[in-house]
């Protein structure tokens, strides 16, 4: 963890903690002494995600949906939101669940730490920029989301999240933060959720094509998941009411990404391209100026290494 941006939390809540990012974020909590509470409803999370937690003394878990209001059985000191469905394919399967996980679950999430005198902190995404017209995206940049997009269900509910999460700082004086996080991958992420890496993956490891969406050409950042765990606790440390980008701004193009899957995974699987998605992002780089500045974070994994420990994760854990 970063020495300048780490603190000593008593009891956090995460909301999506049995989720891939939330179980980690919840793993690195309980390593630093604190007591985490995970709410879950299951949706998109897996037990297994959390199976090595639940014997850790200070792990409780709440089974519920953030969409109502939930109670923890004492006040947290810090809420991390970060339930929702993340994935394309979860969320355009979970229309109406998503958009009230954001719209109603912040607000419960909200009244909770406003409830504790808790910090708060939103998981927004780098989707709030949409299709984007400034390269990379600062967070000054206002973004291109269609209102009305298969897309949208998600892009418009977190961009909701940031408003709501302004507003109640604005009026109540809860302690809030937003971090928009960029493409994060590593272990526990599910082989079919139709996020690339884990397409990617899956598919090399079981010697089908892997399928690249369009020509190829349009690019991702991709952060490993250990990077934006410290990030994402350094934002919480720091006080900071944000936005604040954290994601790896080493851009790479998805045919190329696929290319090292299949380097990596030393597989003997071709590339096979299948129609891109309606509104698909054409490029997608994090300018991270401000995180570097104010968290004195920035990424340290590279994508070779990241993608090495995550194969290993899959091939440890695909029947
Ligand atoms: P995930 O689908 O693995 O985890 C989401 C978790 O939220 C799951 O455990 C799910 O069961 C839970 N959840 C969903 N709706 C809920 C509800 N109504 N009540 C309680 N729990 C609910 O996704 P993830 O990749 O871990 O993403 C976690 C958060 O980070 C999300 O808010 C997502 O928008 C944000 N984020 C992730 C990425 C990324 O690249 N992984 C990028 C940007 C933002």
């Amino acid at each position: 963890m970063n020495a300048a941006f780490s603190r000593s939390w008593k009891h956090a809540v995460v909301t999506g903690g049995a989720g891939f990012v939330g179980s980690h974020l919840c793993t690195a909590l309980l390593d630093s002494g604190a007591a985490v509470t995970c709410v879950d409803d299951f949706t998109t999370g897996r037990p297994e995600n959390i199976s090595g937690l639940r014997d850790r003394p200070g792990f409780e878990l709440v089974r519920a949906s953030v969409c109502e209001p939930f109670t923890v059985d004492r006040p947290p000191d810090l809420v991390l939101h970060f339930a929702s469905p993340a994935s394309p394919a979860d969320y355009l399967r979970l229309p109406l669940h998503t958009m009230e996980t954001g719209s109603l679950g912040t607000r419960n999430a909200l009244a909770l730490a406003h409830e504790s005198g808790a910090r708060f902190l939103l998981a927004s995404t780098s989707e709030v920029y949409g299709d984007p017209q400034q390269h990379p995206q600062n967070e000054r940049y206002r973004g291109n989301v269609n209102p009305v997009g298969p897309r949208s269900v998600y892009d418009e509910a977190k961009r909701f999240g940031e408003a709501l999460t302004t507003a109640q700082a604005d009026a109540h004086g809860t302690d809030t933060g937003i971090v928009r996080l960029f493409n994060t991958y590593g272990p526990r992420m599910r082989g079919h959720d139709g996020r690339a890496v884990p397409t990617f993956i899956s598919q090399a490891l079981a010697g089908e094509p892997l399928t690249v969406t369009g020509d190829g050409h349009q690019t991702r950042s991709l952060c490993y998941v250990d990077d934006t765990v410290r990030g994402i606790l350094a934002a919480a440390a720091h006080g900071l009411r944000g936005p604040v980008n954290i994601g790896n701004p080493t851009e790479i193009t998805m045919l190329d990404l696929a290319r090292l899957v299949v380097e990596l995974t030393g597989s003997t699987s071709e590339v096979r391209f299948i129609e891109r998605p309606t509104d698909d992002p054409a490029v997608r780089c994090p300018d991270i100026t401000l995180a570097r500045d104010k968290l004195e974070w920035e990424p340290r994994v590279s994508a070779e290494e990241g993608l090495l420990r995550t194969i290993d994760w899959f091939r440890a854990h695909t029947d």
